[in-house]
């Protein structure tokens, strides 16, 4: 999509009157249901055993970010570790949990976020293998401070990794500080506005810009997760990684709930690894925004629904 595109779709949905139109009427809600699994933890679990019946595994994400006090941090990790106790009591499902560090206080300060994401890696550490806490890159303003808070954790937590968005350009330091054999890498495109100071605006210099991240981190030797739904780029790393013998464990593809369905089973008849994100909550408005300016044809999919729901 044009940057242009895709920044008006992010702008507009950011305006007040749009947000409290789209998250009171109840369609919105539906159409919303294309990308999130529900509104509660049962729900996101459901979708993890109909994944786990596919051959596919799954990583739960409780929606939410940019929490207004430590209080709700704390609310917010607490839900977190209610969700690594239910995964806990089915350990027939390959499943782990993926958060924001704006969910877990960092607009509150680092100390605050960090201070949760203890709590979690505890409570995920007491499986055998531990469960892993993967950490979602958000806007430019807090890669520095999700960053650091990795590298902290990473120092007493083998079980915690991060997400890297190849459209910055700052990516690619990023990774060579990062990487290496105790690395765990989500690999992205990104998702949130940012401008041209900062970030790519062609499409090619982000794929291009994956590709080679990614190439680096996995000789490195470290666990890098292929989190595209972009063909060419899940063709070119399924090539590299046969290519350089790299093993089975160091890596896997991933994709998000409800999008390219085709080239998740695809996957796993070739035989590879295969995760999906599954969104649940509540709070699913920031992420239904971000799946809509990724796409034009979802902005229009969504007005033929309410269209034909009006006439
Ligand atoms: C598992 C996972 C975790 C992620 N975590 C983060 C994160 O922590 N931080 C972050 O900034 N971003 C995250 N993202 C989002 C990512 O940055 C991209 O915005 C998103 O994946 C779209 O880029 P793409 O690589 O799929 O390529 P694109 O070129 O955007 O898409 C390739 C194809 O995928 C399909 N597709 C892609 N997006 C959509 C959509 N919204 N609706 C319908 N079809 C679509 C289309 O067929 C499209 O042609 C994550 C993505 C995944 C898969």
């Amino acid at each position: 999509m044009s940057p242009l595109l895709r920044g008006s779709i992010l702008w507009a949905t950011e305006q007040p009157i749009v947000r409290s139109l789209t998250t009171r009427t109840p369609i919105f809600r539906q159409i919303a249901g294309r990308f999130v699994a529900g509104d509660d933890l049962e729900a996101g679990v459901a979708a993890v055993r109909e994944l786990d019946g596919q051959g596919i595994a799954a990583m739960l994400d409780h929606l939410g970010e940019k929490v207004g006090s430590p209080a709700q941090a704390a609310s917010a990790a607490d839900d977190y570790i209610q969700a690594l106790k239910r995964v806990r009591e089915s350990p027939e499902f390959d499943a782990n949990i993926s958060v924001k560090l704006t969910q877990l206080g960092l607009d509150s300060g680092t100390d605050v976020a960090l201070e949760n994401m203890e709590r979690l890696l505890q409570v995920a550490g007491e499986t055998d293998p531990p469960t892993l806490v993967m950490i979602d890159m958000e806007a430019r303003q807090y890669v520095d401070g999700t960053l650091d808070g990795y590298l902290q954790l990473r120092e007493r937590h083998p079980n915690v990794g991060v997400c890297l968005q190849s459209y910055l350009h700052r990516t690619v330091v990023d990774a060579q500080r990062i990487g290496g054999p105790s690395a765990i890498v989500r690999m992205t495109k990104g998702a949130y506005l940012e401008p041209p100071q900062v970030a790519y605006s062609s499409k090619r210099d982000v794929t291009r810009n994956f590709a080679r991240i990614a190439a680096t981190l996995l000789g490195s030797g470290a666990t890098v997760h292929l989190a595209t739904h972009d063909p060419k780029l899940v063709e070119g790393a399924r090539r590299f990684i046969r290519e350089r013998g790299i093993p089975r464990e160091r890596y896997e593809f991933q994709m998000l709930y409800g999008i390219r369905r085709d080239i998740q089973q695809d996957l796993v008849r070739l035989d590879e690894p295969v995760r999906v994100y599954v969104p649940y909550g509540t709070q699913w408005y920031p992420y239904l925004t971000r799946r809509l300016a990724e796409r034009p044809a979802n902005v229009w999919f969504f007005l033929s629904n309410l269209l034909r729901r009006g006439g």
